[in-house]
Order: C-alpha cells, then sequence, then structure tokens
C-alpha cells in the first residue's frame, strides 16, 4: 500500500538546488523543506525584531535552507531562540537535532508527549525504517540526531512563550497526532497548524497566489493516532479564535479558513463513515483506499472544477495512501477496544 508514495519519492531526484522562500507579512517566512520534493512541506521563520522562531524543522535536508533564508536576512545564528516541532512525525521534526546543533541560543519547545523522543530519537527512527528501509529513510530523513534534554521545555496546553515580546499560545490539538500542538500567533491572528488542519497543496488550486483561499483541502489521517473525534474538537478549538490565517506544513498560507473548515469536517466525516462501512471486507485497507480516492476526487471536481483530476489523482495519491492506512490502524485500535 505505500507503494505510490515510495514510488513517488523514488521517481524524485530533482535537485532543491534554489526553492526559495516566501516572504508572508508580519515577520514570517515560509521555508520549503526540501522534503521529497519541492511543494511536499514547509517549516516557518517567525522574526520578531533580532529574535527568531523556527517552527517545524522539515528533516535533516531542512536546515540548510533555513541558514540561506537567515543569510539573506542578515540575522546570526544566535538570533535563533526557539524551535517548534508541531509534533514529532519526521516531516515536522526530522531535522530538530540538527537544528539545535546549529543554533546554540536556542532551545526546543514541544509536546511533553513527543519531548522523549527528540531527547532519544531511537524510536522514531526505529518505526520509520522499518516502513521505508534503511536506503530510503537516508534519502527523505537523513540522520536523527539527539537534541541534549536540558535544552528541551515541554510545553503544556494554554502555556505562552514569548519571541522578544511577541506571545506564542500553544493548544494542545490531538486527532492526527496524540504529541501534537498548534501555535497561535496573535499578531497574524494565525495558526501555526503542523498536520492538524489538513493538507492543501498549491496544485488544489487554480492560482497560486489570487486563488490562496480557495484551495481545496483534505484531512491527513496517517497512521498511527487519527482519532476522528478528537480532530474535529481540535479544529472546533482553533476556530474558535476567529483565525484569519492557517500556516500549513503541507503547505504554506490560507487566508479564508472558514470554508476549508467546513470542508475539513464534512471529510472526516466521510472518513469515519467509510471506515466503519468497510470494517469486516476482506482487504479492507485496499478497499478503504478506493473510497477515499472516489470520494475525494468527486468533492474535489465539485468544488474546482477547472482542475484536471488525473493530475489531482497524482498530487493526492502519497497521501490517500496514508490516510488510508491511517483510517485501517484506527479500526484496528477500535477492536481491540
Ligand atoms: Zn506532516
Amino acid at each position: 500500500m505505500k507503494s505510490d508514495f515510495v514510488e513517488k519519492a523514488g521517481l524524485e531526484n530533482s535537485s532543491f538546488e534554489n526553492p526559495g522562500f516566501e516572504e508572508m507579512g508580519h515577520g514570517i517566512y515560509c521555508v520549503d523543506a526540501r522534503y521529497i520534493q519541492h511543494g511536499i512541506a514547509c517549516c516557518y521563520l517567525m522574526v520578531e525584531g533580532d529574535q527568531v522562531a523556527i517552527i517545524e524543522t522539515g528533516t535533516a535536508h531542512t536546515a540548510e535552507g533555513i541558514a540561506e533564508v537567515l543569510a539573506e536576512l542578515e540575522l546570526p545564528k544566535e538570533a535563533v531562540r526557539y524551535i517548534i516541532p508541531t509534533h514529532v512525525h519526521l516531516d515536522h521534526a526530522g531535522g530538530a537535532g540538527l537544528l539545535m546543533q546549529q543554533y546554540p541560543e536556542a532551545q526546543m519547545l514541544i509536546h511533553p508527549r513527543g519531548a522523549r523522543h527528540m531527547v532519544n530519537p531511537s524510536q522514531l527512527m526505529a518505526g520509520s525504517k522499518a516502513v521505508y528501509g534503511e536506503e530510503k529513510f537516508a534519502q527523505f530523513y537523513g540522520e536523527l540526531i539527539p537534541v541534549p534534554k536540558e535544552r528541551v521545555i515541554s510545553v503544556e496546553n494554554g502555556e505562552k512563550h514569548d519571541l522578544n515580546g511577541r506571545a506564542l499560545e500553544f493548544r494542545h490539538t490531538p486527532g492526527h497526532a496524540e504529541h501534537h500542538f498548534c501555535v497561535w500567533d496573535s499578531v497574524s491572528e494565525g495558526w501555526f497548524s503542523g498536520d492538524t488542519f489538513g493538507i492543501s497543496y498549491h496544485e488544489m488550486g487554480n492560482d497560486l497566489k489570487k486563488h490562496r483561499s480557495d484551495r481545496f483541502i483534505i484531512p491527513t489521517t496517517s497512521p498511527v493516532q487519527f482519532d476522528p473525534d478528537k480532530l474535529l474538537a481540535s479544529i472546533d478549538l482553533m476556530m474558535g479564535y476567529n483565525p484569519k490565517k492557517f500556516y500549513l506544513t503541507h503547505y504554506s498560507v490560507l487566508e479564508n479558513p472558514e470554508p476549508q473548515a467546513d470542508l475539513l469536517r464534512a471529510q472526516i466525516e466521510d472518513y469515519r463513515q467509510i471506515a466503519q462501512l468497510l470494517r469486516n471486507e476482506s482487504e479492507r485497507e485496499e478497499r478503504i483506499h478506493q473510497a477515499l480516492k472516489d470520494i475525494t476526487l468527486a468533492r474535489l471536481s465539485s468544488e474546482q472544477p477547472e482542475l484536471d483530476l488525473g493530475t489531482m489523482e497524482k498530487v493526492l495519491a502519497m497521501d490517500l495512501d496514508l490516510n488510508a492506512q491511517g483510517l485501517n490502524i484506527w479500526l484496528s485500535r477500535q477492536e481491540k477496544k
């Protein structure tokens, strides 16, 4: 079932010479994470005066791009005060150890349930190598470096930390992963939402900038901790702040969240129903995968009729594959209860 993902990644040897970065206003910069291919994952720099927070770390391949942006902004290494992965999945936290080495003044802010995996990444590494094998693991993620315990701060729900006087509020947002938090920035009135507010690639709208707000979006239910009720509650919690923006990790900013929130809620309900309807089928995961694909493409063509469905099938292949795996595991967890 992971073949689409692995194949897609294996085919891509495109260089990341200059994926560049985008200034988003309010001192926020979006930097491509150089994960699998350009446009799949990003991280954010928040610059407040002479201090910087890095939100999401990408993988070991991401650090170079971050250093380039800091150099361009003429900010020294010492400016980086916080490194903040939203959760410990490797496209979000795989580069954390390397960044902590490179930025000696930085402290890591992380969900309490993720902290031990940053200090000792052996479990993360073993889990990922079991899925991808040694070679692909190295290609996707590079090396995972442990973060010194004394530089890790476990952040409780509702805790605030300030970056040069700019308050960042942390809310625990389970649903995609139990150890997920999102970061509220009252200056931009935006959430750094990791994977809790879904995935919306640039290709899922018909124009990069103009229709940024209209992009299609899908939830991410990838293994192993998806929980539909918790995910819905986390989306409601975030919408309760009346956000103007969502800074997605996959990918970049959304600026009119209401319709996307509704689209996510509807799809999470679809997912739950599909999984429950197919729970007793043989080859359950394959059946779920097909159903997710059908329903997603149907929704997509009604929301964005101008998009080419063949292209969209390729754009969504990796995530629908992971989402089907995650739903299958969710069903298995229910059965054990
Ligand atoms: Zn992710």
